[in-house]
């Protein structure tokens, strides 16, 4: 079966014969308190710091989800008041969860196919953290970051936060600005799910010290502090997902040797590709219709007369589509542009779709 699915995704393409190193070198039974680890822990950050142009300044964490990065920074920075930008699924996930642990989040939201209008965006004063979801999966809307950073200066004591999941490795982020970001690893990066990465900034470790120091809530075993202090240690505070973590590094290191500007303008070329071949057919439309928020790695196509047979009739050749997500699942197709995409397999899977879709 060929995956070209949206999450989780084709694994890329080096990643069997790395699991088979795994065993073979006994990686897989080496204790988390061991100097082999901090090795694999070391050798995981460096590659994503380097790929990711992550500053020294900001650490890098590993978790075990985005939705638990989520989690991690409702409760490790925020005492109430969080302000989410709402356009989809993911974003609204994040809302409802400030909501689930009882703190007070407020949001603005629009249509799933629309951008925000930022000028017209009062973020309230008490604001302590902005939300933004740069790429949301549920929709294929990828939204110019740069709109945030304004608003963010504009509110210079509010921290930021960014889901980047499904944009990830593609997405330029200012860490600068963005003083935590996060994903999950099963889309962007191809590997196996059950790995999150939180990137924190120096601003935000010190709001989760202003908590703790006056006796607020900041969360179970996985709060910013003890994360810092075993991070520090080239170390996790549980016993972690090691085969993944060491995967990380090895797919960092094959990507590094690509060169991350070679990747981001190959799936530039191939977004392009994959929208102009949708636009000028009979039977499918591009669902997001403004262009400049087009996601360039997750694609949505809505397919006259509904998609569920062709998804069908896909699945029967031995390949996997994503569906539309909640009310749009019968309606669209989604497709997935990450650097595990093969160029010359979504040429083919395209005309094959065609095919299908008369
Ligand atoms: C998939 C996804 C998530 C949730 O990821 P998990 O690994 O299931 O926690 C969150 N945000 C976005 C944008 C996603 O695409």
């Amino acid at each position: 079966m060929k995956y070209f699915t949206v999450g989780p995704s084709n694994l890329y393409h080096t990643i069997p014969k790395h699991i088979n190193t795994a065993i073979n070198k006994g990686i897989l039974s080496h204790s988390h308190r061991g100097r082999k680890f901090k090795e694999i822990y070391s050798k995981a950050e460096s590659g994503l710091r380097k790929i990711l142009a992550i500053p020294a300044e900001n650490k890098i964490f590993f978790i075990s989800s985005a939705t638990e990065a989520m989690e991690i920074i409702l409760r490790s920075c925020v005492v109430k008041k969080s302000f989410h930008f709402v356009n989809g699924v993911f974003s609204e996930k994040f809302f409802l969860l400030g909501k689930e642990i009882k703190k007070e989040p407020a949001k603005i939201e629009v249509s799933w196919r629309s951008d925000f209008d930022y000028n017209s965006i009062k973020i309230p004063k008490d604001c302590e953290l902005i939300c933004f979801t740069q790429n949301e999966t549920s929709t294929g809307v990828a939204l110019n970051i740069k709109n945030v950073y304004k608003l963010k200066r504009q509110k210079p004591h509010a921290l930021l936060a960014v889901d980047i999941t499904s944009s990830v490795p593609y997405a330029k982020i200012n860490y600068k600005l963005a003083d935590l970001v996060f994903f999950s690893v099963q889309k962007g990066f191809g590997l196996p799910a059950g790995l999150g990465i939180l990137i924190v900034g120096p601003r935000a470790i010190k709001k989760c010290q202003y908590l703790a120091d006056n006796n607020f809530d900041i969360g179970g075993f996985h709060n910013l502090l003890d994360l810092k202090k075993k991070g520090e240690e080239k170390q996790t505070v549980e016993t972690p997902n090691v085969l993944n973590i060491y995967l990380l590094g090895k797919v960092c290191a094959d990507l590094n040797t690509r060169g991350i500007k070679k990747i981001r303008k190959e799936i530039e070329e191939r977004a392009k590709y994959i929208y102009s071949f949708f636009e000028k057919r009979k039977g499918f439309k591009n669902f997001v219709q403004k262009k400049s928020i087009r996601s360039k790695t997750i694609i949505t196509i809505n397919i006259e007369g509904g998609s569920e047979n062709l998804i069908n009739e896909m699945k029967k050749s031995g390949y996997l589509l994503s569906p539309g997500y909640g009310q749009l699942k019968k309606e669209q197709i989604r497709l997935p542009n990450f650097p595990s995409t093969d160029t010359r397999e979504m040429k083919q899977l395209l005309k094959m779709i065609a095919r299908n879709v008369i």
